[in-house]
């Protein structure tokens, strides 16, 4: 059959705002949603049905038999993957429609606006503009004058929210250290607001509407076949998935210890392999942290007096909670639930293991040579970098290291990036370098 459908529906979200929608079916799909878009009459009272071969006529009728409301559930039982599929038709639809308009603002902006007016504009709602590329600041304006103005971020407070394909992404700054990456499903919007003066200078800005409008954003997280397809380098098999990096784990290939009876261990060896990390026994440089208690570390056990030598901090058991609320964080939680008073910053171990695994090489990353044994003298490692750890130790004065590491990771944009200070003393002599 090469016809269609058409049924006028009202309760999609576009549909609610412009009083009906008329969306067009395949017969078959049709049959699937007929008691969703309420049509319950036999086939025979389609609109055009007498202008049908007989044939189709025949099929038709068949098809759609009359049926009573009541049963319409019957019906719905039908509707499998069919449905779904349906359903991301309209919400495709939908997005159409919006960035039809959205695109019909941003070439009127493109064409129109000087862009001290568009910084302007964008101020004047509260909106900080977009920094570095330009584009990102025509596509910032044309969302807000076609959804609304968006209120700043509930974490961090940013005004600086731009659109991406998995939702809002927050610009903003968490604390001086870690940057927000917040992302926003349905941010709060504010209608956007046009000061009269840029109305008379551009007439397009006098149609912008006096509401906020939710803007969909349709995110396909990668299916089993694209993943295992994708590790095996055959990209170009599904041409029309989007290109979503596999994302890892926010403690992906970290190895912790544990200090504690045993029956709370396998407990947490689960929800840590859930989230990529993995309890290790022996007690290493290679650890991030060790999870215990406050009463483990008054004890101050064998393994416990180990892990100080390290400086590796110890954690509380509910860390993995926290990281798993809120992923992003999740090196910053190490520092910031430590139940001891010693401890190495955690950025400075992880740097290491990043920087093996990376491929790419940029001036900017320094090359590491792939197994690097840190030498530990008074509980502290001397950093290879410095080509003195066979000659020299880190200055220990009344038991306070002098080596401090200031790290800022960004683990959205796989970043991570430290200084490490360090006062070195001579192993032989008193000669400080
Ligand atoms: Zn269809
Ligand atoms: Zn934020």
């Amino acid at each position: 059959i090469n016809y269609g459908l058409k049924k006028t529906v009202y309760d999609t979200e576009v549909g609610m705002k412009y009083g009906g929608q008329p969306l067009w079916h395949h017969i078959e799909c049709f049959v699937q949603l007929r008691s969703e878009l309420g049509w319950f009459e036999s086939g025979d009272c389609v609109p055009g049905f007498k202008g049908l071969k007989k044939d189709d006529q025949n099929t038709v009728l068949k098809l759609l038999p009359a049926i009573d409301a009541g049963s319409a559930c019957n019906i719905k039982k039908v509707k499998i993957e069919p449905g779904v599929k349906i359903e991301e038709e309209i919400m495709n639809r939908q997005i159409e429609n919006q960035s039809k308009r959205l695109f019909k603002f941003r070439d009127l902006v493109v064409n129109q606006m000087h862009k001290k007016d568009i910084i302007y504009l964008l101020e004047y709602n509260n909106q900080k503009p977009a920094n570095g590329d330009s584009e990102r600041m025509l596509n910032q304006l044309a969302d807000m004058l076609t959804f609304g103005s968006l209120l700043p971020c509930p974490q961090c407070n940013s005004c600086e929210i731009l659109f991406s394909k998995s939702g809002y992404l927050c610009n903003g700054q968490l604390t001086e250290w870690t940057k927000c990456s917040n992302i926003l499903k349905d941010p709060e919007r504010k209608p956007c607001k046009v000061p009269k003066t840029l109305k008379e200078k551009y007439a397009f800005l006098s149609e912008i509407r006096n509401k906020t409008e939710h803007r969909i954003v349709k995110y396909n997280p990668p299916s089993i076949a694209f993943v295992s397809n994708n590790t095996n380098g055959k990209m170009e098999n599904e041409p029309t998935k989007p290109k979503v990096k596999r994302e890892t784990p926010p403690l992906y290939n970290l190895k912790f210890a544990y200090v504690g009876p045993k029956e709370a261990e396998n407990n947490l060896k689960t929800k840590l392999s859930k989230l990529g990390g993995e309890i290790i026994s022996k007690l290493s440089e290679n650890i991030i942290a060790v999870f215990s208690s406050k009463h483990e570390v008054q004890n101050m056990g064998s393994r416990m007096k180990k892990a100080k030598e390290l400086g590796i901090h110890i954690i509380p058991i509910d860390y993995v909670d926290l990281v798993e609320s809120n992923p992003t964080n999740a090196i910053n939680y190490i520092s910031s639930t430590t139940l001891c008073d010693w401890g190495t910053d955690p950025n400075s171990r992880i740097v290491q293991e990043e920087a093996n695994t990376k491929k790419s090489k940029s001036i900017y990353t320094k090359s590491v040579a792939k197994s690097m044994t840190l030498k530990i003298k008074d509980g502290s490692a001397v950093d290879p970098e410095s080509g003195l750890q066979d000659v020299a130790h880190v200055y220990l004065d009344k038991n306070c290291k002098y080596s401090v590491v200031l790290g800022l990771a960004d683990i959205q944009r796989n970043k991570n990036s430290y200084y490490k200070l360090q006062l070195l003393e001579s192993d032989s002599k008193n000669k400080r370098k």
